[in-house]
């Protein structure tokens, strides 16, 4: 099962409501990050997530509110004790900022820090893959994609009946060989399965201008988290953001099945924000997420509830 869970969402700088940039992932027991703004430590707790299942944090920019909470998590790490590696993913220079923050103060991390500079990459893990892509921010800056493997069909009964089957080892045996031969007969896994199950795809921008790249990166996704900072161009000037009405019309252009406004900017309020959503938005499919906002995806969809209004 998958889990989002919006640690923050507002842009630029946090105000009483929202924090800057951070998502967990939750899949199979790992936690991933994606950004890591100031007071991340602090929001993981509040939601109860602990900061040494996290292995993997993606970092789409070096701009402040992306990261700057990325040093307090890793001396939290460090004070309970962590010793598994740690990985650190990120556009270009990653390595270079990572490694000065890392000098400073009277801290030396007692685990592995492993640093990633991606470009367009592809990085395969259990059961899921993640994509990076680069965006246009006037900085380096990637967007990720988290892709859950596919899975195979369902076994079938009327098919196994068929060939004679009805469970036991056998059957594992032609899930782990793809084939097996069953009384004089080779039977493969596709003929007694059902058509194959496409894995959860989850997109998140990081922060962009409408890109081309996003909409190819983000085709069919069940989740597109977009850069949405402004509600009109001219509220945006010439600033390297996406309005709403931007992010719509690349949700709708990938077939984005739920869309993600994210990075409101803190002129906003929620209700204002949300008003001008409906408006720009249409047909789109569309959340406005607030912090502690989790989603899960069940039954091919995803369902949302806030962790703080729902008691945890
Ligand atoms: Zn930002
Ligand atoms: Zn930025």
């Amino acid at each position: 099962m998958l889990e989002v869970i919006f640690l923050g969402t507002g842009g630029i700088m946090p105000t009483r409501e929202r924090n800057v940039p951070a998502i967990a992932l939750r899949y199979n027991g790992e936690i991933l990050l994606f950004d890591a703004g100031e007071g991340t430590v602090r929001q993981m707790n509040t939601a109860g997530l602990s900061p040494m299942k996290v292995d993997k944090i993606f970092i789409t920019h070096f701009h402040g509110d992306h990261y700057l909470g990325l040093a307090a998590l890793i001396q939290t790490m460090n004070l309970w004790n962590r010793e598994r590696p740690l990985h650190i993913y990120g556009p270009k220079y990653t390595f270079e900022f990572v490694q000065n923050f890392l000098k400073t103060g009277f801290f030396r991390p007692g685990f592995d820090i492993h640093i990633h500079e991606l470009g367009e990459s592809r990085l395969k893990f259990n059961g899921y893959e993640v994509w990076s892509f680069g965006v246009e921010h006037g900085v380096p800056a990637l967007g990720y994609v988290f892709k859950e493997r596919d899975k195979r069909g369902k076994f079938l009964p009327e098919k196994l009946a068929r060939y004679g089957l009805s469970g036991g080892p056998v059957l594992g045996k032609l899930e782990r060989e793809g084939r097996i031969e069953w009384k004089g007969r080779i039977i493969h896994l596709e003929d007694v399965t059902g058509p194959r199950r496409r894995g959860v795809k989850v997109a998140y921008t990081g922060d962009t201008r409408p890109t081309e790249r996003v909409r190819l990166f983000s085709e069919g996704a069940d989740l597109l988290i977009h850069d949405a900072t402004y509600l009109s161009p001219e509220h945006r000037g010439d600033s390297y953001h996406s309005t709403v009405g931007e992010a719509c019309e690349v949700a709708r252009r990938c077939s984005a099945k739920l869309l993600a406004l994210f990075h409101r900017a803190f002129r906003y309020s929620y209700e204002e924000y949300l008003e001008g959503a409906r408006f720009h938005c249409g047909d789109v499919n569309f959340l406005v997420p607030r912090d502690f906002d989790v989603l899960t995806h069940r039954a091919g969809k995803f369902d949302v509830r806030n962790l703080l209004e729902d008691g945890g």
